[in-house]
């Protein structure tokens, strides 16, 4: 019957409903674990230029080890992490972390930008100014070294308030990538009035890249677009040669993706490509 009770629905979900809330508390619990025991681990993918094969930066990635030794990546924790208000706090331990370790990897000939993803609720806080101060004092970093990497949600509630946040780490000499982009709230407008250093063009894009025109021709107009506008672009998600020489064709030289490596451990990340 098309009138199904409540009480039914409520019989027949609840064990899925309750399995749920048990793994939540779960991943709640390991995400505490590993903030106080030092187990969320920081994954780098390179990033090359790809006209002469240099690298130029890395992006951080946030890992967390289980207490069983298990390694989760970012969607199996960062959705519990945002509910349970714990992204905040993911997110000081990734910049100080990629802080420190963007000084070492600078402290010899390499020239590295090393770019860390901020949410929108570490973004907001009212303390992350300050925070951000504080660590690249701690660490004595030139900050020419960091990248900050946001998504276009956070100029959703109040346009000119991360506009003055924006402007302010620019101030401090942190470099700033628009992350994702094109899947967010993107305007022409907006844009112009945001102290953006770099496009970051999203994987969706470049995965649909060699099997649609309107792909093709959006990639394009973000690549060209960005260089009216004296942004950088980078590609993120590249995997194939044909992607590669597609974007090289229409004038993105950046890249990031599995072409070139996963995001590796610090200690591999280095041997292989510093
Ligand atoms: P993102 O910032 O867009 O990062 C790129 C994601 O694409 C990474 O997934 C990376 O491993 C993956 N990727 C890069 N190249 C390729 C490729 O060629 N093929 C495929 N299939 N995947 C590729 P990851 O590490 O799982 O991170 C997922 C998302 O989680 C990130 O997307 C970012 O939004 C978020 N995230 C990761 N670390 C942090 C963090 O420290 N703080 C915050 N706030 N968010 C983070
Ligand atoms: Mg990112
Ligand atoms: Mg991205
Ligand atoms: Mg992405």
């Amino acid at each position: 019957a098309l009138n199904v009770s409540s009480k039914n629905d409520i019989n027949f979900y609840s064990p899925d409903l309750s399995n749920l809330i048990k793994y939540e508390n779960l991943i709640e619990e390991e995400i505490y674990q590993a903030l106080q025991n030092n187990k969320l681990v920081l994954f780098f993918q390179p990033q090359i230029e790809t006209r002469n094969f240099e690298l130029i930066g890395a992006e951080a990635l946030v890992r967390l080890q289980k207490s069983d030794g298990t390694i989760l990546s970012p969607m199996d924790f960062l959705e519990v992490a945002k509910k349970k208000g714990l992204m905040t706090e993911i997110d000081r331990f990734v910049l100080e972390s990629t802080t420190k370790i963007a000084k070492e990897l600078n402290s010899s000939k390499n020239r590295l930008k090393v770019f860390f993803n901020v949410s929108k609720s570490f973004f907001e806080d009212e303390d992350f100014l300050n925070f951000i101060e504080i660590v690249l004092d701690k660490y004595g970093i030139d900050p020419s070294c960091l990248g900050v990497e946001l998504t276009e949600e956070i100029f959703i509630d109040d346009f000119y308030s991360a506009q003055k946040k924006i402007n302010a780490l620019k101030k401090m000499g942190l470099q700033i990538a628009l992350d994702d982009f094109g899947t967010g709230f993107s305007s022409l407008s907006y844009l112009n009035k945001l102290r953006i250093d770099k496009i970051k063009i999203d994987k969706s894009f470049v995965d649909d890249l060699l099997k649609s025109e309107s792909s093709k021709r959006l990639v394009s107009s973000i690549i060209s677009m960005s260089h009216i506008l004296g942004l950088e672009v980078i590609a993120e998600g590249v995997e194939t040669e044909e992607q590669l020489s597609f974007l090289q064709s229409k004038g993105c030289y950046e890249i990031q993706g599995y072409y070139f490596s996963k995001p590796l451990p610090l200690p591999e990340f280095v041997e292989s490509f510093c």
